[in-house]
This record gives C-alpha cells, sequence and structure tokens, in this order.
C-alpha cells in the first residue's frame, strides 16, 4: 500500500518512533478521487449538485408527507369523515404498521382503498446485514423508481440509533466518502425519509434487533456517540428502549441540500403522536458540509436539533481538496455558521473529524482546529474525531492508534472537549462512509 505518492520529502522509517511522531518528520498525503473523476466547473471549481434535475419523478404523496390537518383535509376530499385520517395516522406512527388486514379499527370494505391513498408502499427491503451479535443492523431499501438508500440501526446499553439516508446519492463528491463518488440521483420525500424510522421501530417491536455485547458496552463509555441527552432515562437498562430514541442524519446524502423535505421529516419525528413519532428534538443530529446558508436558516428554526460540521481539516489549502463544497464557504466561515448556530440555539455543536492517516491529522492541524475553535469562545463546540473507514489499498487509511491519541491530546490540552466516535456497523459496510448502495 503506498501512502506516500504525493510526499517523495520524507522517509517513513520515523514510523516507529512512539508514542507522538513529530509532523516534520511525517508526510503530508494529498487527497485526491481514485477511481472516478471530479467534474470541473466552468469557474474553474469543482461542480457539485446543489439541487436534483426538475424532471426527477416524485414518490406518491404518503400520510407522513402531511401535517394531521392536511391529512384530516385529504380524508373528507375523499369523502371520508376527517377522523379516518388519526386512525391511519396511529397505525403508522404508533402501531408501525401499514397492513390493512391489521386495521381492524377501519370499516372493512375501505381499508384497501384508505391505505392505497394514505400509506403507499414506500422503502422496500431488498437486504439486511446484521453483525455477528445482532445489535447493529444494515437495511438496504429500494424507492418506487429503483433508487437505493440505506440505514444503520444500532442499540446501545440505554439508547438506540438509527442512522438515517436523506438524498439517493450525495452532490457533495466527497473524495473519501463512498457515497459522493455517483452523484446525486434524487432527493428523498419527506415520507421516504420518516418511513426508515418507522420500519427501524417495526424491526425493534418485532424483536429483531439484541442487545449490544458487555464488550461494546464497555467500550460506549469511552467512545460516546451523539445526541446522548435523549436518552430513555425512565426505562431500565436491561431492556432499554423499544423503538429508535436518537436519529442521526449520517446516511447518504447532504441533508442540508434537501432542506424543506428534511425539516418536514424533523417535524413529523417531533410532532406529538398520532401527528407523528413524539420523538426528541435533543436526539435529532443534522450533519453538514458546511452549507452556510442554510445552516444559518435552521439556526432559526427554534428547535433544539443537535447541529453537526463535518470539517474534517481547519486549514482551507487542505479542505478545498477533501470537502469540495469548501470552494463556495471556507473553513472559517463554516466554523462561523456553526458558531452562530450555537449562539441562537444554546446548543453544543459537534465538529466531525475523520482521521485520514498522514493527511489531516498532523498535530499541528490539531492545534490550529483548537485555536479556530476557541478564538469563537468557550464551552460551545465539541469534536467528535473518528478513524477513517478506509478503502483498502489507497491513500484513504485511518490514523495509527498513536496519531489518533495525540491529536486528541492536544485539542484538549486547549482545552476543548474531544470524544473519539465509534465505528460500529464496519463488518457489514455499515459504517461512516461505506454507504455505498448497491445490490451485488
Ligand atoms: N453529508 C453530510 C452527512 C453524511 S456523512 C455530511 O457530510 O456531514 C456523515 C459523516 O460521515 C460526515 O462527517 C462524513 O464526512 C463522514 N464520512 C464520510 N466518509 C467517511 C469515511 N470513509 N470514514 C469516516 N467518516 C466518513
Amino acid at each position: 500500500m503506498s501512502t506516500s505518492s504525493n510526499t517523495p520529502q520524507t522517509p517513513r522509517a520515523t514510523e516507529q518512533s512512539s508514542p507522538a511522531r513529530q509532523d516534520e518528520a511525517r508526510p503530508q498525503v494529498i487527497p485526491k478521487p481514485e477511481g472516478w473523476k471530479q467534474p470541473m466547473g466552468p469557474d474553474g471549481r469543482p461542480q457539485l449538485q446543489f439541487a436534483q434535475s426538475q424532471r426527477v419523478k416524485q414518490p406518491p404523496q404518503h400520510l407522513a408527507d402531511m401535517t394531521l390537518p392536511e391529512r384530516i383535509q385529504r380524508a373528507k376530499e375523499l369523502g371520508y369523515p376527517g377522523f379516518r385520517a388519526k386512525q391511519l395516522s396511529v397505525h403508522y406512527f404508533q402501531h408501525y404498521t401499514s397492513d390493512p388486514a391489521q386495521m381492524t379499527d377501519l370499516p372493512a370494505g375501505t381499508r384497501d382503498e384508505l391505505v392505497n391513498e394514505f400509506l403507499p408502499p414506500l422503502l422496500t427491503e431488498v437486504r439486511r446485514l446484521r453483525t455477528d451479535d445482532g445489535a447493529t443492523i444494515k437495511f438496504l431499501w429500494r424507492l418506487f423508481d429503483g433508487a437505493l438508500v440505506e440505514s444503520v440501526l444500532m442499540r446501545y446499553r440505554n439508547r438506540i440509533t438509527l442512522c438515517i439516508s436523506s438524498q439517493c446519492g450525495c452532490g457533495m463528491n466527497c473524495p473519501f466518502c463512498a457515497t459522493g463518488q455517483n452523484g446525486l440521483t434524487r432527493n428523498m420525500s419527506t415520507g421516504e425519509i420518516v418511513d426508515q424510522i418507522v420500519q427501524a421501530n417495526r424491526a425493534i417491536v418485532a424483536g429483531e434487533l439484541d442487545a449490544p455485547t458487555a464488550a461494546e458496552i464497555a467500550e460506549e463509555a469511552d467512545h460516546a456517540g451523539l445526541g446522548e441527552e435523549a436518552e430513555f432515562a425512565g426505562e431500565v437498562e436491561r431492556t432499554g428502549p423499544q423503538r429508535v430514541s436518537n436519529i442521526v442524519f449520517m446516511g447518504m446524502g447532504e441533508p442540508l441540500a434537501n432542506y424543506k423535505r428534511v425539516m418536514n421529516a424533523v417535524h413529523r419525528m417531533v410532532d406529538d403522536a398520532p401527528e407523528g413519532l413524539g420523538m426528541s428534538a435533543r436526539g435529532i443530529t443534522i450533519s453538514t458540509v458546511g452549507l452556510v446558508p442554510a445552516i444559518r436558516k435552521l439556526a432559526a428554526e427554534d428547535l433544539p436539533i443537535t447541529f453537526a460540521l463535518s470539517l474534517h481539516a481547519p486549514d482551507d489549502e487542505l479542505r478545498d481538496e477533501l470537502i469540495p463544497v469548501n470552494s463556495r464557504w471556507k473553513a472559517d466561515e463554516a466554523i462561523d455558521a456553526a458558531y452562530e448556530y450555537y449562539e441562537k440555539t444554546g446548543r453544543r455543536v459537534s465538529i466531525e473529524y475523520a482521521l485520514i492517516k498522514d493527511m489531516n491529522d498532523h498535530g499541528w492541524r490539531a492545534d490550529l482546529l483548537a485555536d479556530k475553535l476557541n478564538a469563537r469562545g468557550r464551552g460551545w463546540v465539541h469534536v467528535n474525531p473518528i478513524p477513517l473507514n478506509p478503502t483498502p489499498g489507497s491513500i484513504w487509511t485511518s490514523s495509527e492508534p498513536d496519531i489518533t491519541r495525540e491529536f486528541i491530546a492536544r485539542l484538549e490540552a486547549k482545552g476543548v472537549p474531544t470524544t473519539l466516535r465509534d465505528t460500529r456497523g464496519k463488518e457489514i459496510d455499515g459504517a461512516c462512509g461505506q454507504l455505498a448502495a448497491s445490490e451485488d
């Protein structure tokens, strides 16, 4: 494996000198796409897809696309009493069912039509992969037009997190991310986004998600996840929650490039049952490459959701190559917007930082990151390094353990709270950046 193709200046012999190898003795690997090419625009900047094509077909309208008053209105238009909309909402959001046979409170002759109108199938399960211990499940879904998306369900000691997709593909073209390499097919609808949760809840209720092993629980203590405030405090540890408690928009897609549908989906998550799922907004994390105007809009929503910025480099020179959208909004602008999010909402924000060997893991970058964060204030931010999920045989390799420790120690030495994120689901290609839906 060659990790030094762009960095002839440095011998690799210093590699063994633990614990902390000095930056001067380490190469600087330059990011580059492998096996695909970043299209460039006439302005010399990467050509990214911020919107779907106008011609793209939309999935059928679903109850989850509508507010409860809109559903009632629709039921009346179809000649039904308004309360049928509420009954259907209970079935979907509280019993997690779209099966007319189970809807015994509806007149038998109306069930099929009501289900056709309000609960058309959105996500068809193509494949499901479980880790050996059964505490992590990756779902592969086919949508009405054949598009494929994935979600990953993870049971922890006292929370259940679902990592959901918001777009079919992604237009942000980050060279280290499996989803980014095939471009954007289309935005997912609100109903498609929400149905990932309802289907996951259905699997949980059916007993299909096992408890984590003791080893995994021990690991959680030091590798805390995101949005932990939403733990189901009242429930006993032995059983844990029986439905998804935490959502991370860290599956396929750039959620802020599908703003309206994503925000509608967030409303469905937090709306009281049966209008929605009645989840806590604090347990929902939206992660972005840094679409600055959309971050500002999100801050103005007045919802206590958790915000995460995928920074991955504090300096523009590297971030320009790592996160192509940095050609529009620079690292400092993205950090400013994250700080504004904190100021407006009072919610501490997360900075995501995938540690990539000899690329962004140098000690000076940890120092620079800490300085940039501290320059805006204290106590407003939390850094979440995560070892890169590697592409074998490429420059995309995760940092060595001693380098990872050193990176974290440097941030902590400057007073920045830092938690190494876990990489659940690796063995089933369900970990961050590995979601590249295919049927093979
Ligand atoms: N588009 C959004 C959300 C999707 S990805 C975003 O970029 O934030 C969720 C997180 O996984 C992001 O921080 C992303 O940078 C990270 N990620 C992508 N590929 C990865 C990989 N190979 N290893 C580790 N993290 C990765």
